[in-house]
């Protein structure tokens, strides 16, 4: 359950009640998933709850909207703040915060306006689990970039996932790999893909995914931490030819895989550059350094 009956939402301006909230049957995002939104977690650190890259998440919903032509009236800083606000409403530090900006009844199909703002919060744990993942090339490629703005977080994107999630759940897998439309390695349905190969990490390029923030963080980490990146185009080969592997997002975190399509790694996972970089992230988001992890 993402609400109980005391939760208080952020919608349109006002801190309501989940429960007393209402939107319409006939709008156009529930009826053609045309509408934008964004996951961001919170963490409790020493000086309190910390959203994690507030900032690049809400120029990311701006930026989704701007996109798909939805209009979005407030500020980053005035998002920032309301989330804040509605942490502090359900007494909650780690948090999942999910902001939606939907549109109202309308069912033709151009872009209708005025437009609704949600934020929700609840508590959630690491959104693919804490153990190592067993993947599963999907039968589903990801939306070609020139159908649908591919950097948009769009809800309708979202069917693509929920498809290939679903396959591979029935399949036996834990999670879904997409490739692109020309056969390359793209992305998770809700998370971004690493992996390493003699001591160099690999991602494949924007174009064909999300921009994920936890990716880019990934890739600064990696600066730090001295690992090499490239991004490229790379096949499934260069995947079952690699020593380690992960996905990464702000649901998920960074989150070891252990095979792709029955295929396992050269490195057993604490033996990987990826582990490291999990312990990196993890760190950096509650606002610990490596040091006072360890001791
Ligand atoms: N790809 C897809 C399809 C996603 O849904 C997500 C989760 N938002 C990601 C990648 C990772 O993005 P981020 O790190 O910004 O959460």
């Amino acid at each position: 359950m993402y609400f109980k009956e005391k939760t208080v939402i952020f919608y349109d301006g006002e801190y309501t009640l989940a429960t007393e909230t209402h939107t319409s049957l006939y709008g156009q995002t529930l009826h053609y998933g045309y509408g934008v939104f964004e996951g961001i977690r919170s963490y409790a650190t020493a000086s309190g709850a910390k959203i994690f890259k507030a900032r690049e998440h809400y120029e990311r919903l701006h930026e989704s909207c701007r996109l798909l032509g939805i209009p979005l009236n407030y500020s980053v800083e005035a998002l920032t703040e309301f989330t804040y606000e509605v942490l502090k409403r359900n007494a909650l530090e780690d948090a999942y915060i999910r902001p939606l900006v939907l549109c109202d009844p309308n069912m033709s199909l151009i872009n209708g306006q005025p437009t609704h703002v949600f934020i929700g919060v609840w508590g959630w744990g690491a959104y693919l689990g804490e153990k190592l993942l067993n993947l599963r090339i999907s039968s589903y490629c990801r939306p070609h970039p020139r159908s649908v703005h591919m950097e948009a977080k769009a809800c309708g994107h979202y069917v693509n996932s929920i498809l290939a999630t679903s396959e591979a759940k029935r399949e036996g897998y834990d999670e879904a790999l997409l490739l692109d439309c020309d056969g390359y390695l793209a992305e998770g349905p809700g998370a971004n893909l690493f992996f390493e190969k003699d001591g160099k990490i690999f991602t494949p390029k924007l174009g064909h995914i999300l921009p994920g923030i936890t990716r880019a963080t990934v890739i600064e980490l990696c600066q730090e931490m001295g690992f090499p990146v490239e991004e490229g185009r790379y096949t499934a080969e260069d995947l079952f030819e690699a020593d380690g592997a992960f996905f990464c997002g702000t649901g998920a975190e960074v989150v070891g895989i252990q095979s792709v399509d029955k295929k396992t790694f050269h490195l057993d996972w604490p033996d990987s550059l990826g582990a490291r970089i999990r312990e990196a992230y993890l760190n950096l988001v509650r606002e610990k350094s490596a040091h006072a992890q360890a001791v």
